[in-house]
């Protein structure tokens, strides 16, 4: 059982009012508070650390040097990736996944080549494959879901040929909750030999992620959706991938000799970080991944489990409420609509009650068009959360519907 006052205790945003209401925050899906011990990470940093890292011999930049390869070590413990030449830092999943397009791209991608991509996937899952495609010549191929909002995976092992060079597919769907069989899609496409990356970005900070076991080649995530600063993200891609691909960007840091005849890129995972790194950032990484791990992902995704079920619970007995995303396996979000109501009314009236929800198509307007809506309310959850927010969020929805009727 989780204590769930003490870990709000850890989160100082979340004591606070609005408009005089308590705070009711129910939009993680977007981006997470942070706790206590990774503001003050950032502050002690500023506060004694601070100096741009693996460029001096003076002690500060030493420190924070340490910190940044301490922080990529407990990233990869965090994923069970083999070494930290695997884990990449970003500016976070977009970055990443761009990042892969361009260089996998350039060097695995030709003419007619397909990629797959899933109908709910975030743009950042999406756009950068489009304008792949459009520079190789290649296919963007999409892989349907079903009423629920569950890949259909027959259809998605009829789209695996051996023209697939990679496929591009959510953990998590952040529209609609959908836990995707991400180890059951890797496998089926390394069959026809096809490259596989998950966009992490609402799977890693609920489910426990193991890269070697599920085999993906990419594995995506953002820092700040799983409790840490903005502007740092991981790509976690194979060794030997990553050894073949060409950088990314070039500049500083990537580099071990630069010649006007010949430049000598820098070893993995240097090879990918041109410039100075969000280094600060990356600390609070390591730190707010510690501090899930004091706590335990098992603990957290059996708390959120539970409390979804008691949202989809309370939700449905709302009069003319419509679930969107009904998927056997969901993590942490809710997506829904009332009839005859916008979405962007329902959220702006909750909004008024204190409660922060999200409205629209949630960066995913292909899987809005599949529903035929021009989007929804998303209530995403985090192990903060408690049974007597999701009340109240039953208790303001009532209030719409009653003042719309
Ligand atoms: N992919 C998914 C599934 C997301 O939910 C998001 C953000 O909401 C992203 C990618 C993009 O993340 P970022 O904006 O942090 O790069």
């Amino acid at each position: 059982m989780l204590d769930i006052q003490k870990i709000r205790n850890d989160f100082p945003i979340l004591n606070q009012e609005i408009y005089g209401k308590s705070l009711i925050y129910l939009d993680n899906g977007a981006t997470t508070q942070k706790p206590n011990i990774v503001i003050d990470k950032i502050n002690s940093f500023y506060y004694k650390f601070n100096s741009n890292i693996h460029r001096a011999v003076h002690y500060l930049s030493g420190k924070s040097t340490e910190e940044y390869e301490k922080a990529r070590e407990t990233v990869r413990k965090y994923l069970n990736a083999k070494s930290i030449n695997e884990i990449i830092f970003t500016k976070g999943t977009t970055d990443a996944i761009n990042l892969v397009a361009f260089s996998f791209g350039e060097r695995f991608v030709e003419r007619d080549d397909e990629i797959l991509v899933c109908q709910t996937e975030h743009h950042s899952n999406i756009v950068p494959w489009q304008m792949l495609c459009e520079r190789k010549s290649a296919k963007l191929k999409v892989i349907p879901v079903n009423d629920k909002s569950e890949i259909i995976f027959e259809e998605y092992e009829k789209l695996l040929t051996k023209k697939t060079k990679l496929v591009a597919i959510a953990h998590v769907s952040n529209a609609f909750g959908t836990v995707h069989p991400i180890k059951k899609i890797t496998e089926s496409a390394h069959k026809v030999g096809s490259y596989v990356l998950i966009d992490g970005a609402q799977g890693i900070q609920h489910i426990k992620t193991d890269v070697l076991d599920i085999g993906c080649d990419f594995y995506a995530f953002s820092g700040h959706k799983i409790y840490a600063e903005t502007g740092i993200g991981v790509l976690y891609g194979k060794e030997n991938l990553l050894e073949q691909m060409p950088p990314y960007q070039g500049g500083g840091d990537m580099i071990k000799t630069v010649s006007f005849r010949k430049t000598v890129y820098a070893d993995l995972p240097l090879k990918f970080e041109a410039g100075t790194s969000n280094y600060v950032a990356a600390a609070s990484l390591g730190e707010a991944m510690n501090y899930i791990n004091s706590i335990g992902l098992e603990n957290i995704s059996k708390y959120e489990t539970q409390l979804l079920k008691y949202a989809e619970t309370q939700l449905s007995k709302i009069p003319n409420i419509k679930i969107i995303g009904t998927a056997k396996k969901k993590s942490s979000a809710i997506s829904f609509l009332l009839k005859g109501i916008h979405h962007y009314d329902t959220g702006a009236i909750l909004d008024k009650l204190g409660i922060a929800v999200r409205t629209g198509t949630h960066c995913a307007e292909p899987a809005m068009k599949q529903y035929g809506i021009t989007g929804t309310v998303r209530a995403s959850l985090s192990f903060y959360n408690t049974k007597e927010e999701i009340d109240a969020l039953y208790r303001g929805l009532l209030r719409v519907v009653r003042m719309f009727s």
